[in-house]
């Protein structure tokens, strides 16, 4: 009995003192293993994440075009204008449709990389001019004092095809002080259209307003390309324009 005794805690004493190590070929294995694994999960964890800003920028835009619709309604079909020829940053477009919602309109794209926007609560001349106003740009041909279009269309009935007409377009995030574009400026140039469009900001897509109150993601082409299609002009869309 005692024997037996002594051979069961000489097992024991056997175990505890000689754990088994691991070698450095399974050390290695071990690491190689998730090192494998990162790399496969890695691209699906970034492609998620751009998927989830993908959905709350459209899901933004789809509020603005809620806004917009509502504003239209009340005020006789006329646009909000953007700062081109307006002092009074209550009176830029961005404002009043955050304030015509009532409720927080996003002003800053969860993709858009700038870090430094301005706070709408402050007045506007007491910060940084390097601060961005929005990560949102409107089309300032359908300004009321667009001067190649004498303001015509900044009545919504005036555009023949608003569902082909960009109102909002996603600034690129080096704007600073600035909440529209000048389309008449690209002269049918993609590049130059590229330089005023966050073109890239949802992998090769970004979202667009239009002038009906619709919201899409597309590709900058889609919207500009000659002969084929420009979204950019209240008078032609979605074609081009005859005098240029
Ligand atoms: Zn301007
Ligand atoms: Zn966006």
């Amino acid at each position: 009995m005692l024997n037996e005794h002594k051979k069961h805690t000489d097992v024991i004493h056997y175990k505890i003192a000689r754990p088994k190590a691991f070698t450095l070929i399974e050390l290695l294995v071990v690491i190689a293993i998730i090192a494998l694994l990162l790399a496969i999960l890695m691209p699906s964890l970034t492609k998620a994440k751009q998927q989830a800003r993908r959905l709350i920028c459209s899901s933004n835009m789809r509020q603005m075009g809620i806004a917009l619709k509502t504003y239209l309604m009340d005020n006789r079909d006329r646009l909000p204008d953007s700062s081109c020829h307006i002092a009074d940053p209550d009176k830029y477009w961005i404002n009043i449709l955050s304030r015509y919602l009532g409720e927080d309109l996003l002003f800053q794209c969860p993709a858009d990389e700038s870090k430094n926007f301005v706070d709408w609560s402050r007045p506007l001349d007491e910060q940084s001019e390097d601060a961005r106003w929005s990560s949102f740009a409107l089309n300032a041909l359908l300004d009321s004092q667009c001067s190649r279009c004498n303001g015509r269309y900044n009545d919504v009935k005036a555009i023949r095809k608003p569902q082909y007409c960009i109102y909002v377009s996603e600034s690129p995030s080096s704007w600073t002080s600035y909440d529209h574009v000048h389309p008449e400026m690209w002269f049918y140039n993609i590049d130059l259209a590229k330089g005023n469009v966050a073109w890239d900001r949802h992998s090769k897509r970004s979202n667009y307003l239009f002038a009906d109150g619709h919201a899409e993601l597309l590709e900058i082409e889609k919207t500009y390309t000659w002969p084929t299609s420009c979204f950019w002009f209240p008078d032609t869309a979605p074609g081009w324009p005859s005098d240029e």
